[in-house]
């Protein structure tokens, strides 16, 4: 399984500047490559493979070119194809696509050092030091272990819009390593979770809790303000450039945030749960209109259980996504669907006559569902009515945050 790890980088004055020295030479590689790409006739081009053997005679041309690591020279010629692939990707998806551009220094941040030229040294503590050829040693705030078991098949040393530096490193675990996941026939209705994506910033499980979803009135109610600042200011001017680095912090703090959280609520469910059923994202996106905040709530879900899902295989856990297609109308007991407008919170089925919470009855469909996705069948002697808890618990985002950090600290996943 690949996987990556980020982590925010404290390179001193001098390494800083040695950095943005290197990523612009790879920047002028890049578009070098772009130019003998559509200019050079040869057989040795056309592919990264190939295009790498051109590399000797670029470092004879152009003495630049071997000032930076040589691997990574490869890299940033793989790049090139790779947002090539991409394009024709979208080209065939019929998109309507340009072609590939000469990047300037604003837009190419980043370099990659592959397979060899690195080191992550000193990772004891709560600092690690990345030691990078022809660079030299950078610290960084090492917050989550790479896990034993873990092989780092390259990093990216990225400089971001609001001038801190990053490294990510490219992570792979062997399939063999990876904890085996219950057998489904040794699943026990106990140990599994539906869960409703709620609308109203909260998920809600099958087994009664409400998580909250983290409040970032204060966050966004800042963004907005600096947005606003900076629609006054004047394009390309000093205090211009000052303000939308400042929108940029705002940004950056918000997503840290909430993917902090997400790491830990994902954690948490993985590590409660055999099986975890969350309901089919695109789908759901396709049954409720769709405005700005919905949308900004659908990338965030869909962060989620991304997370979620690359978490089950670390840990260990079944993760399966069910069709989202009417687990609100559906009576959990008898299937019947009735229509209920976004503000009737309860669920009173007219044909059977039970009743619950609104969210509790989509989250038990969606477990339900779950279940027969599994290949299981809903246990007989576990009626919903009883397999339902009778009063909600709410779960405080801080107690997911305390359950999930111990086991954070021994081996998580992903980035920031
Ligand atoms: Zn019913």
């Amino acid at each position: 399984m690949e996987y990556s790890h980020r982590y925010p980088a404290y390179p001193t004055q001098q390494v800083a500047e040695r950095l943005e020295y290197h990523i612009d030479v790879h920047r002028q590689a890049y578009n070098y490559t772009l130019y003998e790409y559509e200019n050079v006739d040869g057989d040795d081009i056309g592919s990264a493979y190939k295009h790498h053997y051109r590399l000797p005679g670029w470092k004879d041309e152009f003495p630049v070119f071997s000032e930076v690591n040589s691997k990574a020279l490869q890299r940033t010629v793989t790049r090139f194809y790779q947002n090539l692939d991409g394009l024709s990707e979208q080209k065939q998806n019929s998109r309507k696509v340009g072609k590939l551009k000469w990047k300037s220094p604003r837009e190419f941040q980043s370099m990659t050092y592959s397979q060899s030229g690195f080191e992550l040294k000193n990772t004891s503590g709560r600092r690690a030091t990345l030691w990078l050829s022809k660079i030299g040693d950078i610290p960084i705030r090492y917050h989550r272990e790479i896990p034993d078991k873990a092989t780092i098949k390259e990093v990216v040393i990225k400089k971001q819009t609001t001038g801190e530096w990053s490294v990510s490193f490219g992570l792979e675990t062997d399939d063999a390593d990876l904890p085996e996941k219950p057998s489904v026939d040794s699943i026990d209705t106990s140990d599994t979770v539906g869960i409703d994506l709620g609308i109203l910033n909260y998920i809600h499980t099958s087994d009664g809790k409400t998580v909250d979803w983290l409040n970032l009135e204060d966050e966004y109610d800042r963004l907005r303000r600096e947005q606003r600042k900076l629609s006054r200011k004047e394009k390309g001017s000093n205090s211009y450039e000052k303000q939308r680095l400042k929108v940029a912090n705002v940004t950056r703090h918000i997503r840290r945030k909430v993917l902090d959280y997400q790491h830990k609520l994902t954690t948490w469910l993985v590590l409660e749960y055999d099986a975890v059923f969350v309901e089919d994202l695109d789908v759901k996106e396709m049954l409720e209109q769709s405005h700005n905040a919905r949308n900004k709530q659908d990338a965030a879900w869909r962060q989620f259980i991304t997370l979620l899902e690359y978490k089950a295989e670390l840990y260990g856990t079944h993760v399966v996504e069910v069709e989202a297609a009417g687990t609100t109308k559906a009576c959990a007991s008898c299937g019947v669907e009735t229509a209920k407008p976004i503000w009737v919170r309860e669920h009173s089925c007219p044909s059977c006559g039970f009743e619950c919470d609104r969210d509790a009855n989509a989250a038990m469909n969606v477990l339900q569902r779950g279940f027969s996705e599994l290949g299981l069948g809903w246990p007989e002697d576990t009626p919903v009515e009883t397999a339902l808890p009778t009063d909600t618990r709410s779960v405080s985002a801080k107690r997911v945050i305390e359950a999930g950090s111990p086991t954070l600290n021994e081996a998580t996943p992903v980035a920031e």
